[in-house]
């Protein structure tokens, strides 16, 4: 049974134990119920005390139920808990560990609450698009207050036992050790209590909120919601639920909340929250590794190059506690890199996230050297040197020579073949790609590069350590510019298309923007700078002389305007300042540009403009799919959401597109296709998003 009972001393010991994290599922539910029953019936039991098994007392609900009948299908959380306000036996939640969700709310509905020193708990529907639905928004501003309660379930982050406490709404908290004794040592107490009293226990939902004037505290968490997550339904739907409670009777609030919690689900920002969810967890498996893998071993990290993506490599494993040394060929550059290590640590202490002993134990970590033989020690070293084949073969075959037996070699490389990497050393199955994203100790997303000898141990490895630097990994297999990039750039040379057609510069990014994108794409080269896809097309035209791409970003990196880093690129700059302003240089040179190619131009509204490069990016995914680069479509998802700004509350490219209808997707690409300037394989598409769009199939089917 995943509810355990046993029976001591007049005590009913329930113990949620479904491993990994006791969630709330039907099978669950129906045992705790059970116990319930079995304990309020028998005579010989005073009180009932619940707690949890595997360290923790409940993740919440099982979400894999969602939206299905077994979520809902009695006994649900409500059952649950009035079945235990019903109970003349006091029922306390001995909260050992984390406790979410519906383990919140089901707490709420016993009599007592006390929780161990560690424990933290929280209500986190909210990031899945939801509200809490058991009544945790009724019940949490009775026991503890409207601010706490507004707090928690807008946050939607765990807080820790002694906050509760002092709220109220923890009646003890008690050390680690023995916890569960001491639990039921309060229910033998509370028992005596109460016959002395001769009252009945006290139930949250009698609870009166007392608030002078509530108006203006749900006006201001309003307008504070509506600017901090306009795009999402749910906050403000959070807001309504605990202002039922202030304004109605627990039964009418419940049933409020029911509502608001239903409208919710039908959302679909909450489905692609959900669904963001589930691909973060589909990421981290790996198809074909064998489950019994073994990780191999990394305390110590070496990175090769102190350049912009070296010194944020370094920072990441600094900031998890890791040794690093860092190498560099020049004093002058190996200075420069520690010294924007440096100040990224010091902002963090002036800022106040970081205490300036640990700022300084974090710094000592690091180990700058010029000597390439001192990574002979290190269990990790990571290459991130100029984007060279030479410098990668001279970097490897010295990483060859130097590095210990086992030791793992990555590369950080974003458009070299990793295959042939691997083979300036005598142990391809130790080369493996990690690919930052910039700046790399802020962006979360790791592409993590399969190449074809990679060793299992060594990818279990590589999703092992993303873990502890706090990375989200995704598989990709070796082809040019990965998962992100390689559909990136069909995204770009899309924007460069709409430019020829008359599209401006500003119109293009305001369109993305209003879509949900973090930047447009012209806003976005100019970051990352114009001049590395100048470099690109070069390579790519040099490769394949038949390939159309526009001109026209070429015309600006002539001009040398490759972005902020410039002072200039698709946008001016004023020194010292990152905003934007259209440029007249820009304008001017589209102009003369498209006056001499002679393509008809034409106004381009809004939806085409973001269906064309939102398209593009998913008829490229559709192709990294069926060529097996891509594990799923949720990941690349992943890629998008982690990586690229992509709209959460649209769920990643993929997730769009199945949510428009594959089919719909298919007849949109077919009359671009008849666009004039479309080169003869732009849109037509791939072979898997066609098969899939024909046979009414989502991607779940590839
Ligand atoms: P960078 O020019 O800022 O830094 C490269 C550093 O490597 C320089 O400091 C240089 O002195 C050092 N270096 C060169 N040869 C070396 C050697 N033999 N030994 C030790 N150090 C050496 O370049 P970057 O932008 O940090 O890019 C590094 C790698 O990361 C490239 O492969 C690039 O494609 C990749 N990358 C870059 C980005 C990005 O946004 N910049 C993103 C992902 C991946």
């Amino acid at each position: 049974m995943p509810c355990l009972y046993s029976a001591q001393n007049r005590i009913a010991l329930l113990t949620l134990d479904g491993p990994p994290v006791n969630s709330l599922g039907l099978a669950m539910r129906e045992s705790l119920m059970a116990g319930l029953q079995r304990a309020f019936a028998d005579p010989a039991v005073d009180a009932l005390v619940l707690t949890g098994a595997n360290g923790l007392f409940t993740g919440g609900a099982d979400i894999t139920e969602f939206g299905k009948p077994a979520g809902m299908q009695a006994p649900n959380l409500h059952e649950i808990v009035a079945a235990i306000e019903a109970s003349p036996k006091p029922v306390v939640a001995a909260i050992n560990g984390t406790c979410m969700g519906g383990g919140t709310e089901v707490s709420l509905g016993c009599h007592y609450r006390v929780a161990a020193a560690d424990a933290m708990i929280g209500l986190p529907e909210v990031k899945l698009g939801l509200l809490p639905g058991g009544g945790g928004t009724q019940r949490l501003p009775r026991a503890g207050g409207v601010e706490l309660a507004l707090k928690m379930i807008l946050g939607g982050e765990p807080v820790k036992a002694a906050v509760l406490e002092e709220a109220g709404v923890l009646d003890a908290v008690f050390a680690d050790a023995g916890f569960v004794e001491a639990a039921c040592a309060f229910a033998r107490e509370v028992v005596k209590a109460g016959v002395a009293a001769g009252a009945p226990h006290p139930r949250v939902r009698d609870m009166k909120i007392k608030m002078a004037d509530p108006a203006p505290v749900f006006a201001a968490a309003r307008a504070d919601a509506a600017r901090k997550f306009a795009r999402f339904p749910a906050p403000q739907k959070c807001i309504d639920a605990i202002e039922a409670a202030v304004t109605l009777d627990i039964d009418a609030g419940l049933k409020r909340e029911f509502e608001l919690f239903m409208d919710l689900m039908r959302t679909p920002e909450s489905a692609a929250q959900r669904h963001a969810f589930f691909a973060e967890r589909a990421a981290g498996k790996v198809n074909g590794l064998p489950k019994d893998t073994r990780p191999r071993a990394v305390n110590s990290v070496a990175v090769i190059g102190a350049g912009t993506m070296g010194g944020g490599i370094a920072l990441n494993f600094l900031n998890a506690g890791f040794a690093v040394t860092l190498v560099e060929t020049t004093q002058a550059a190996l200075e420069r890199g520690v010294a924007n290590i440096r100040k990224v640590i010091e902002g963090a202490v002036a800022k106040g996230t970081l205490t300036a002993e640990k700022a300084q134990a974090r710094a000592a970590l690091l180990k700058p050297t010029l000597d390439f033989a001192a990574i002979a020690s290190s269990d990790l070293i990571i290459e991130a040197v100029f984007e060279e084949m030479s410098v990668k073969q001279s970097v490897f075959e010295k990483l060859d020579t130097h590095a210990k037996p086992g030791a793992i070699l990555a590369s950080n490389t974003s458009t070299l073949d990793l295959n042939r990497i691997a083979q300036f050393t005598q142990r391809p199955q130790d080369v493996i790609g990690l690919h930052f994203f910039s700046p790399a100790h802020v962006m979360k997303l790791l592409e993590v590069v399969r190449g074809a000898a990679t060793a299992n141990d060594v990818l279990a490895t590589a999703m092992a350590i993303a873990k502890k630097i706090r990375k989200t990994a995704v598989v990709s297999g070796v082809c040019d510019g990965f998962i992100g990039n390689r559909m990136i750039e069909q995204y770009a040379r899309q924007a460069m298309f709409l430019l020829e057609e008359g599209a401006s510069v500003e119109a293009i990014d305001g369109a993305v923007e209003a879509f949900g994108m973090a930047m447009g794409p012209f806003r976005m080269g100019d970051l990352a700078g114009n001049d590395i896809g100048w470099a690109i097309r070069k390579r790519k035209r040099a490769e394949d002389p038949s390939l159309v791409v526009s001109r026209i970003p070429d015309l600006l990196c002539e001009a040398g305007r490759f972005g902020q880093k410039t002072g200039a690129g698709w946008y001016d700059y004023k020194p010292g300042d990152r905003a934007a302003h259209p440029s007249p240089w820009v304008a001017e040179m589209l102009a003369t540009h498209r006056k001499a190619s002679g393509v008809p131009q034409r106004a381009i509204d809004a939806d085409e403009i973001v269906d064309r490069l939102i398209l593009a990016l998913v008829n490229e995914g559709a192709q990294l799919l069926d060529e097996g680069i891509a594990q799923r479509a949720s990941d690349i998802d992943m890629v998008y959401l982690t990586g690229y700004g992509f709209p959460l509350w649209r769920g990643g490219p993929m997730f769009h597109a199945q949510q428009t209808g594959l089919g719909k997707v298919v007849e949109r690409m077919r009359t671009f296709a008849a666009n004039p300037l479309a080169d003869s394989t732009f849109w037509t598409p791939a072979p898997l998003l066609e098969r899939l769009a024909r046979e009414g199939k989502t991607f779940d089917a590839a």
